[in-house]
Order: C-alpha cells, then structure tokens, then sequence
C-alpha cells in the first residue's frame, strides 16, 4: 500500500488541467487545491479526462493529442492520486495507464469499478503493445476497451472520442 501523504510542491503530486483555448493558457496546478477549476470559460465546452499515466514524455503526448480534440485533461501519475482526482472532479473519461508505481491499472480499475462515486466512469486501459494479454485482463477488471502503446497519434483521440460515445 503506498502511503497517502500529500507532497505538496513535488512533481510527484503536480496535475494539469488542460484549457481548450489552447497550450498557452493552461493552467497548472498543484497538490489538490482544484475545486474551482472549472469554473473558466474555455474547460466548459469540451468533455473533461483524466489521464493516469507515470511516464512524463508519454502524458505530456497525451495531454497535447487531447486537448487539440478539445478535451479538458486532468492528470495523475499514479492510482491512488487518480482516485482523488477523479472523486472530486468525475471526468468523463478515465485513461489509465497499466504498469504505475503503487497500484496497477489493472487494480486501480477494479476499485474505481466498486466504488459508487466513480463505478459509472468508462475506463480505458493503455497497453503495452508487447503484452497482448494486458488486454484481455483490462476488460476482466471493467474497462471499456484498450489503446495500445506506442499509441498512433492519428487515430488516438477519435479512439478515445468512440468510448464515449463521441466523434466517431
Ligand atoms: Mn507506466
């Protein structure tokens, strides 16, 4: 069980929200002091992410694919903080990644399943392409469905769009 405190200040805990006016004004944010996010003009008008993912090159791609699709991006680097995050703010979407330090995806999937605040939130999982049976075991714990890595910056956004039922 990893330990919960708050690092307030460290990268570890830092999250971003994505602002659909555009890279330059997005705002960054740190620990969980967050409620009032939202309240800007620009985040309202597209539907709101949460990407679980460690790997800072890959969030970064990620976060950058997503917000020209027009979607706000919250992000966690592992489980636990994801958790929080998506307890206070309820995306639209959770993208989580597999291998995370502290809770798997695999896990963190499974208890976002049970819990009744979040259990309506679709999950997709991103999968090693190398680990074809990550797949089947994200379905198991209750995604949606699967995104491979290397993820295909063409197609990833309309990937992401279809598991909610947007774009095609
Ligand atoms: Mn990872």
């Amino acid at each position: 069980m990893r330990q919960e405190t708050v690092n307030h200040g460290t990268s570890g805990e830092r999250f971003f929200l994505g602002n659909l006016q555009g890279m330059n004004s997005r705002y960054t944010l740190r620990g969980e002091k967050h409620s009032d996010i939202f309240t800007g003009s620009g985040a309202m008008t597209g539907k709101k992410i949460l990407v679980i993912e460690d790997n800072e090159l890959n969030l970064e791609l990620v976060r950058t694919l997503l917000e020209l699709a027009d979607f706000a991006v919250l992000e966690a680097v592992d489980a636990e903080q994801g958790i929080r995050i998506a307890r206070k703010e309820q995306p639209d979407i959770i993208l989580m990644d597999i291998q995370l330090p502290g809770l798997d995806g695999f896990t963190a999937t499974t208890k976002i399943k049970a819990d009744p605040l979040l259990g309506h939130i679709p999950v997709v999982a991103v999968t090693s392409f190398t680990m074809a049976s990550d797949a089947k075991k994200a379905m198991e714990a209750g995604c949606v469905g699967h995104i491979s890595k290397p993820i295909d910056t063409r197609s990833f956004a309309n990937e992401v769009k279809s598991f909610i039922g947007i774009g095609k």
